[in-house]
């Protein structure tokens, strides 16, 4: 039989609507509007889209967005500035840096300047201590919506085995934590795991965020498991496609992401429900 789809783009859509409501109930009642300042350094077209994307979403949500788009040359000490800025800007509640930032650039740095209060992005070693701790202030959007489409399902995620393919900082480990904060048995699978075929298919629930297009194959795919795709691979053709040979794998997962419409739509509801939290605790 073939999987459900968990349609990331209806989810996202209905969240979105809720925000909406959230906002406007917001600004009536304290004269708060979320505001969210987005940074992009260079001109990496994707980047840009992304932005773009993140600022409409913002508008339509009724946030108060700010773009700030600076030449590929802008220095570490000039974008330090700028965050400094923004930090101490009453009408922003979320900094967002959108990565990656040019190689003169100390990424590392740029995230730590943001306030922690205002790291909406949740990549901040505060909030990723909070986050370890299972205290978490900011969520990262990505893992944050994985664990919402997740939940769609209705599985009870305790208990359950979860295989998690990619150990990076802002998708594979936080998305591990998440997980483990819900009771799954977590295992992480990198580029160094021996048999990686054989740990997925133990899996009740499967994370795939790799960056490699149809990595994750039917035959790794235990019948009926949850499949979540965080990947974005452009094929030559210029078709978009995820980490999952989805066509495949649907055939044998009880739930599936497709890309796109799946996770990247939910990233973006996440960032706007994150800043509007930020608004309101700032609010208080
Ligand atoms: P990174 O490149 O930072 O990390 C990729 C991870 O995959 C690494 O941990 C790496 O292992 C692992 N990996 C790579 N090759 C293999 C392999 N052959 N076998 C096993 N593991 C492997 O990527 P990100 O986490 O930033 O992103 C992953 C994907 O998710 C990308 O396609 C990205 O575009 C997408 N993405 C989508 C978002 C969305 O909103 N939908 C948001 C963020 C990312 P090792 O550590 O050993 O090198």
């Amino acid at each position: 039989m073939s999987a459900h789809i968990i349609d990331g783009k209806a989810l996202a859509l209905s969240l979105r609507e809720d925000i909406a409501h959230a906002v406007s109930a917001l600004v009536e009642e304290t004269g708060v509007r979320p505001g969210l300042a987005a940074v992009l350094v260079g001109d990496d077209p994707a980047s840009a889209v992304y932005v773009r994307n993140k600022k409409i979403a913002c508008e339509k949500a009724g946030l108060y967005p700010q773009e700030h788009v600076l030449p590929a040359s802008t220095t570490q000490e000039a974008l330090l500035a700028l965050i400094q800025q923004l930090n101490a800007n009453s009408k922003i509640h979320g900094i967002l840096v959108q990565l990656p930032l040019p190689p003169h650039i100390e990424s590392k740095a740029i995230l730590q300047a943001v306030s922690s209060d205002k790291d909406v992005d949740g990549f901040h070693p505060i909030n990723v201590g909070r986050l370890v701790e299972g205290d978490p202030v900011f969520v990262p959007c990505t893992p944050k919506g994985v664990i919402h489409m997740i939940d769609s399902t209705g599985l009870d995620i305790a208990g359950k085995r979860a295989v998690v393919i990619g150990r990076s900082n802002i998708v594979g480990k936080p998305v591990a934590m998440l997980l483990l904060h819900r009771h799954a048995t977590v295992t992480i699978c990198h580029s160094r795991t021996k048999d990686l075929p054989s740990v997925v298919r133990e899996a009740d629930i499967v994370i795939a965020a790799i960056g490699k297009p149809l990595f994750v194959t039917p035959d790794m795919v235990k019948e009926g498991a949850v499949v979540i795709d965080v990947g974005i691979n452009r094929l030559p053709d210029g078709k978009l496609v995820g980490d999952v040979d989805f066509d495949g794998v649907k055939e044998r997962a009880g739930w599936i992401t497709p890309v796109p419409g799946g996770v990247g739509p939910m990233t973006i509801a996440m960032l706007l429900q994150n800043t509007l939290e930020s608004a309101k605790r700032m609010g208080k």
